[in-house]
């Protein structure tokens, strides 16, 4: 077997036992995560456990997101093929490409510079097209690029950036894991007009969204 076949066969199996046994019913997303090879965007070292059912380390401190942590988000955006999306937190880039096959565009920002440059590298060896880059605080959002019809926070915020909220279009869906830097509950808001309807999901762990509507760094 070729390693591109072996990772494609951990890949259907992770979709099978890791979601879809787990409850996960969105078969748009389930094939985005069966066509994303996860194991492009992780460390060398680290990819005989691309397909594992944990987070992994990418380098500076941070984490790519347990798959089942990824689907579930990219379920509760309820994305369609014309929406334009923001990311908070590119990390290794996985999610941005996840997000990618199920929307028109998407902008993900990331604040430290050595993953901004290897990620941008490989989104774009990848072919992930409709994926642009930046790097900045993304506790401010993206302004010249608002509004935007989904907004996914992959860092554990304090409280939804104010910012960010008002960068939502009316009818978007934005979600993030909210609490502690040390525990939170991914949460759900979905516009409409002045209303911002709030549900709760899973209880989760990310690493802390940093920033001047965020954590502080020197406590990170
Ligand atoms: N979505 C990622 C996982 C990200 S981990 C993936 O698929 O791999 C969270 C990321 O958020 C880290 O890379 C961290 O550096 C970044 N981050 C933290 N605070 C941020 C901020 N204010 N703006 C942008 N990125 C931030």
């Amino acid at each position: 077997m070729t390693e591109r076949n072996a990772y494609q066969k951990e890949r259907l199996r992770m979709v099978e036992t890791q979601l879809r046994a787990r409850g996960l019913r969105d078969d748009r997303v389930l094939e985005a995560m069966a066509r994303v090879p996860r194991h492009l965007f992780i460390p060398i070292m680290e990819r005989p456990y691309a397909y594992e059912d944990r987070a992994l380390p990418i380098g500076e401190g941070q984490t790519i997101s347990q798959p089942f942590m990824v689907a579930i988000m990219t379920e509760l955006l309820d994305l369609g093929p014309a929406d334009k999306v923001l990311e908070i937190g590119t990390g290794s880039g996985y999610q941005a490409a996840v997000l990618s096959l199920l929307s028109r565009e998407v902008h993900t920002v990331e604040r430290v510079p050595e993953l901004y440059e290897r990620t941008t590298t490989v989104l774009r060896d990848a072919g992930y097209e409709n994926v642009v880059t930046y790097l900045s605080d993304g506790t401010l959002g993206l302004p010249e690029e608002a509004p935007f019809d989904a907004i996914l926070i992959t860092a554990a915020a304090p409280d939804i950036p104010v910012p960010i909220l008002e960068q939502l279009d009316d009818g978007g869906r934005l979600v993030a894991p909210v609490g502690s830097r040390y525990g939170q509950t991914l949460i759900r808001i979905h516009r409409k007009g002045d209303l911002y309807d709030k549900s709760y999901s899973t209880p989760c762990v990310f690493v802390p969204l940093i920033g001047r509507h965020g954590f502080s760094p020197d406590s990170a």
